[in-house]
């Protein structure tokens, strides 16, 4: 199948439901210029995990941890959302019941204007205590120096899920739920080999959605779609959205 007639296909889908939901990763944010993890030329090939986003590793060296955390905040806050995120966000107030779920912690879907987004992984654009674990927006590093809780004095951490700890409940199960009661699922940009994350696509299947993976390259998911798009995300996306409301005549 071509890739016009796979985005036809797609838009034949999205034409006949009110219920969509889609899970973002790390690749629908490349275009704005944000690297991923698990390409060749990915944060994971440069740097070590373990060592930078995990409990032992920010025990060991909070300062470290802390300097790479600062490092990808700057990256993020001197980014900007791509045409990608801008169509996600439009689709929302096109479709009645759609869902946005995402592994990103850039905060990108929502300065798009995509609303309640269920971010899995946490964001890097918050902070909480590692002891009471109350959220602090304050600014934590200055000049090098970490402060402390001032609550309790715990030392403060990004609000992101590390290598090891377990999701935030409540996200998983709205994720999970709308998985299963979407007609329509979208995989964008991941590699669906960080799970619970990587499940969703296919309790999604199992459930009778129809499920669409865009991405360029293939991923242990690909095998299980029933439409894949070859496309990077700021592409595919917008496309998609043009010939739907080209149809709907809006
Ligand atoms: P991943 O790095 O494992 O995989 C990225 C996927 O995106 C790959 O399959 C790649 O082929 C695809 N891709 C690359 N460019 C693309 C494009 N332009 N359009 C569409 N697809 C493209 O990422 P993951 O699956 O999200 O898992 C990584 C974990 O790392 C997540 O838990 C996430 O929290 C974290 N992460 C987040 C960010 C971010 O917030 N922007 C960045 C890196 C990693
Ligand atoms: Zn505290």
């Amino acid at each position: 199948m071509d890739i016009d007639k796979n985005i036809d296909t797609v838009v034949d889908y999205l034409l006949n439901t009110d219920n969509v939901s889609v899970l973002t990763g790390a690749g629908i944010s490349a275009e704005s210029g944000i690297s991923t993890f698990r390409d060749p030329d990915g944060l994971w090939s440069k740097f070590n995990p373990q060592e930078l986003a995990s409990i032992d590793g920010f025990m060991s060296n909070p300062e470290l941890v802390w300097s790479w955390y600062q490092y990808r905040v700057n990256i993020v806050n001197n980014s900007i959302p791509n045409p990608g995120h801008y169509a996600l966000a439009e689709f929302q107030n096109l479709i009645k019941n759609f869902s946005l779920i995402t592994q990103n912690v850039d905060g990108l879907h929502q300065r798009a204007g995509s609303k309640n987004v269920v971010e899995l992984h946490g964001s890097i654009v918050r902070n909480k205590c590692f002891d009471c674990n109350k959220i602090h927006t304050s600014k934590i590093v200055e000049h090098n120096k970490i402060s402390n809780c001032i609550y309790c004095n715990g030392k403060i951490r990004p609000d992101v899920v590390w290598f090891g700890e377990i999701l935030p409940r409540h996200e998983i199960e709205l994720a999970q739920i709308y998985a299963e009661n979407s007609k329509v699922y979208f995989s964008v940009g991941t590699s669906a080999e960080v799970y619970p994350a990587a499940d969703l696509p296919l309790i999604a299947k199992r459930n009778g959605a129809k499920l669409i993976e865009i991405n360029p390259n293939d991923t242990q998911l690909t095998s299980f779609v029933d439409v894949k798009i070859n496309l990077n995300s700021g592409i595919a996306l917008p496309l998609i959205l043009e010939k739907y409301k080209e149809k709907k005549g809006i």
